[in-house]
């Protein structure tokens, strides 16, 4: 299946889950088998020649495509969870949001020091929360080889805020 045909997939709903944001529906993609399976290939494939070691996956949409890509790809899989959900001894970084803050988590015995990860989630926008996770893998010492979207918000600049390599399957201006 061709990227464009995921694309007509994806629904737009404006106004939710407030208004004035056109929210990106990826259920669609992952009610039709085809174009999970296409979407996950073409999204290892752009992955795949920075070689990455390891997935981290950011919640919640970002562990739909983050753990079929680690089966894909034959990589571990790491969370990167709001705060307060996983179990044993976490990193914590904090980050703002355009109202008040918020923040992510990573047990700390899943990340590996002087290793590659491609960081994953489903959307980028102003790329505050993969900036975020970013940050969580560095204070680990762990590398990010290159972070990697169904989706990016191309007018809202997030791959600039980003100190590394993106890559993204659905460019929406
Ligand atoms: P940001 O930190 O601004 O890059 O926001 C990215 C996160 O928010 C991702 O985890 C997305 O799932 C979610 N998100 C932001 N904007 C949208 C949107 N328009 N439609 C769907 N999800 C969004």
């Amino acid at each position: 299946m061709d990227i464009q045909t995921i694309r007509a997939l994806i629904h737009e709903i404006p106004d939710f889950p407030q208004p004035g944001i056109l929210f990106r529906d990826i259920t669609p993609v992952l009610a039709d088998p085809r174009a999970l399976r296409a979407t996950v290939t073409h999204m290892a494939e752009a992955l795949a020649p920075h070689r990455p070691e390891g997935i981290v996956a950011i919640e919640s949409r970002g562990f739909l495509l983050g753990s079929a890509l680690a089966m894909h790809m034959d990589l571990p899989l790491v969370l990167v969870r709001k705060p307060g959900k996983l179990p044993r001894p976490t990193q914590r970084v904090s980050y703002e949001l355009e109202y008040g803050s918020d923040a992510l988590e990573v047990h700390v015995d899943d990340v590996r020091a002087d290793t590659r990860y491609a960081v994953v989630d489903d959307l980028i926008a102003t790329g505050g929360t993969c900036r975020a996770a970013i940050e969580l893998l560095r204070q680990r010492n762990a590398e990010v080889a290159v972070v990697g979207f169904l989706i990016e918000l191309e007018a809202l600049g997030g791959r600039a805020r980003l100190d590394a390599p993106v890559t993204s399957l659905l460019l929406y201006s």
